[in-house]
């Protein structure tokens, strides 16, 4: 007999499993033997009690019975046949991979272009990148196999439920090498040191059925015919005809923005957050999440995400890393773009997120207008109808965050409350940042009206949060990418681009996914989509 049951338990008893046994026991009215074995269904932390933190957890228990395997069987790969239907996938990131494994379930090939590299080369470009600041502009923490998904933390919760099946992309990651315990946790993670290995299994299962995944194969050039896209042309001068185009390049590929505008593919400008990434010590963290001195051994590293309405403006936390590191994410030399990555077992020293602000295209534009004057890089005339504008304006503000930061990837830093009361720290306290950090004043960096609000947003934090607002925190310049600048129009129906027929805009860069779940699942519904288009 299998039974459902819900518990409370405290989190030494959630760790051990013959304590958990005789729990259940006890709650189903059975002798410890009667119980077999179990399986989580769910679990989450509930941290609301000041006396004591509680795991809540949907536990099935197999009374009398062999407990089974979670699920019945694997999802099937089938091998593909000779004269199966090709599409071109341009971009290897979850959107891509995913599209691709959809494909092949559906019996249409994938062919997958990627400017980077394979997990394993494109790491050695990432050493260069925090040990001598040197930014490879194809392989990057942005660009490579796996997309900015390879060394994320690799959260896996979306708030995006609708637009596809979580957990399906779950299992997936799963079958693919992923602990268990993504299936059950209520904020699962998957940590940069399993993700490259699951990336690589998914790719090699791609080309076991009989898809491609092409590596430096930078897409540059489009030849349009009435409407239609003949072919792709790639930096090395490679033509691929294509059926159907998945876009799925990702939100840090300038350079496909400015390649549809010159061939006057609509593309339009599109709100995004900026702002910074704050890092504190995780005790901090800890202490004020679960209300104690010490974590102790069976509590996950605390997390956070705060929200705050200042005047008419968003501030909010973002892409939160316990236990994390704060990685120098830019995609050419020249910029400053920090984000954040954990491990799996999160256990570094430091708890950083980004903090950031909704930025609106018209106080974008006026910011432009008024910096014009004094800068060379805003060479054109601001325009609101510009679909580039919040590019520019991204560009503008990581360009400015390298010229306050110490040459190469050495980022511009301050302690917390300094940039709160607009002072320049004389020292800044140990940090993550591997590049390494320079003290320096981001009033100078930021737009006011975001470094105002986030400064507003960071008291309040500290109000929510006794012991957040501190000087033990660091805060460091430009948490820019949290999402593209630029939308690629697509028709809600057909999936496919106003202009042309056969393009279809993906995941994060087009403006349909934000994180790595709704990505995947965009990826995996453009798949079906033209499966049904190309029968
Ligand atoms: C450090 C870091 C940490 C993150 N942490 C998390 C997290 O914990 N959880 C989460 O949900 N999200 C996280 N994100 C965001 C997440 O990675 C993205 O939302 C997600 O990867 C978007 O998927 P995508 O496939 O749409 O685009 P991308 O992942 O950006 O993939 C686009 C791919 O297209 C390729 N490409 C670009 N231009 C071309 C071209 N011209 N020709 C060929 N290929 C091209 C790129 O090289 C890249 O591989 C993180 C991002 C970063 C950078």
């Amino acid at each position: 007999m299998q039974k459902n049951i819900q518990l409370r338990v405290k989190p030494e008893e959630a760790a051990n499993a013959s304590i958990l046994i005789s729990i259940l026991a006890k709650a189903i009215g059975q002798e410890q033997v009667a119980i077999h074995g179990y399986q989580i269904l769910k679990q989450s932390i509930d941290a609301r009690s000041r006396q004591q933190v509680w795991i809540n957890l949907t536990v099935l228990a197999f009374i009398n019975e062999s407990p089974s395997g979670r699920f019945e069987e694997e999802i099937a790969f089938p091998t593909l046949p000779n004269n199966a239907k090709e599409v071109l996938i341009i971009g290897a990131g979850p959107a891509g991979l995913f599209a691709a494994l959809e494909c092949i379930q559906l019996g249409i090939r994938p062919i997958v272009l990627e400017r980077g590299k394979d997990v394993r080369s494109r790491r050695r470009d990432l050493a260069k990148l925090n040990k001598e600041g040197i930014v490879n502009p194809e392989s990057n923490y942005c660009f490579g196999e796996g997309g900015a998904g390879t060394y994320s933390d690799g959260k896996l919760y979306t708030r995006s439920n609708k637009r596809g099946s979580i957990d399906k992309i779950l299992r997936l990651f799963y079958q693919f090498g992923a602990d268990e315990r993504i299936l059950y946790e209520a904020h699962p993670h998957i940590g940069t040191n399993k993700l490259p290995h699951i990336i690589t299994a998914m790719r090699e299962q791609i080309e076991l059925s009989g898809g491609k995944v092409l590596f430096e194969k930078k897409l540059v050039d489009l030849v349009i015919e009435h409407g239609v896209i003949k072919e792709t042309i790639t930096a090395d001068g490679d033509r691929f005809l294509t059926n159907a185009l998945i876009l799925a390049t990702g939100h840090s590929a300038r350079d496909i923005f400015v390649l549809l505008k010159e061939k006057g593919i609509l593309i339009e400008a599109k709100p995004f957050a900026l702002g910074v990434r704050v890092e504190h010590p995780q005790s901090i963290i800890d202490s004020i999440q679960y209300h104690c001195a010490l974590r102790g051994p069976n509590l996950p590293p605390a997390s956070y995400s705060l929200v705050e309405q200042v005047s008419d403006r968003g501030v909010f936390s973002f892409c939160m890393c316990p236990g994390g590191i704060i990685a120098p994410a830019a995609t050419a030399p020249g910029e400053i773009v920090v984000n954040g990555w954990s491990p799996s077992k999160r256990d570094n020293a430091f708890a950083n997120s980004g903090m950031v602000v909704q930025i609106d295209l018209a106080t974008a534009a006026e910011f432009l207008e008024k910096n014009q004057r004094n800068n060379p890089l805003i060479n054109k005339s601001i325009n609101l109808s510009d679909s580039l504008l919040l590019l520019d304006f991204q560009q503008y503000i990581e360009n400015k965050t390298f010229e306050s930061g110490g040459g190469g990837q050495v980022a511009p830093a301050t302690r917390l409350v300094d940039f709160c009361t607009n002072k320049t720290s004389s020292n800044l306290p140990a940090a993550s940042y591997l590049p390494g950090l320079q003290s320096a004043n981001l009033e100078e960096v930021l737009p006011g009206f975001v470094h105002h609000t986030l400064q507003a947003g960071f008291k309040a934090f500290g109000k929510k949060m006794k012991g957040y607002y501190t000087n033990d925190a660091i805060v460091v310049g430009t948490e820019s990418r949290t999402s593209s600048p630029v939308r690629i129009p697509r028709d809600a129906e057909s999936y496919q681009h106003p202009q042309i027929k056969n393009l279809y805009p993906c995941g994060e860069g087009a403006g349909y996914a934000g994180g790595i779940v709704s990505a995947a699942m965009d990826g995996q519904k453009l798949a079906n989509v033209i499966a049904l288009q190309l029968g």
